[in-house]
């Protein structure tokens, strides 16, 4: 199995970075291309993009600046930021994880077991169970993010 582009997406929970920490790890031994992704649901867009002079434009700039900071926070120092791409999209979370790895040709999604809005008591979160039913791609979970406290 060739491991070229790997998707993490990202709802900036203790998860995602854990998730983020292994893309690292794992991208170098394959020198993988690396993709963050956050999806904000439409509801989330006009909340954000209601707000006086905060076009869809500036909205999309946020969101990669915290992306670029959750991946400073566990990236070591020699790592090449240049091999990371950061995407904002719009839409329902599960569908947009699911057409970007099909579309994107992305070889393994890495993402979190839960995030920010669940219960630990139930065994995987909706996001999660949903891109694993959908996706043709493979897909790492990760769990225990507690280590990264
Ligand atoms: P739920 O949302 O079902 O109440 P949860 O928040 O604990 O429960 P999920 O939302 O399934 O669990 O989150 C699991 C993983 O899915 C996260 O660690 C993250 O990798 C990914 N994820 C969740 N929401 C988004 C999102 N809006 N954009 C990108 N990735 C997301
Ligand atoms: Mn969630």
């Amino acid at each position: 199995m060739e491991i070229s582009h790997i998707l993490v997406p990202t709802d900036f929970s203790l998860f995602s970075d854990l998730a983020i920490k292994k893309a690292i790890s794992l991208g170098k031994i394959f020198q993988a291309k690396i993709t963050v992704l956050h999806v904000l649901t439409l509801s989330e867009v006009n909340v954000l993009t209601s707000q006086p002079g905060n076009p869809w434009e500036n909205v999309v700039l946020q969101i990669q600046n915290d992306m670029m900071e959750e991946v400073r926070k566990v990236a070591d120092p020699s790592f090449d930021l240049s091999k990371i791409s950061l995407e904002v999209v719009a839409g329902e979370p599960v569908e947009e994880i699911a057409r970007f790895a099909d579309e994107g040709k992305v070889d393994l999604i890495i993402m979190g077991t839960h995030g920010r809005t669940g219960l630990a008591s139930v065994f995987l979160g909706s996001v999660t169970i949903g891109v694993i039913k959908k996706t043709c791609a493979p897909v790492m979970v990760v769990k225990c993010a507690e280590a990264l406290k």
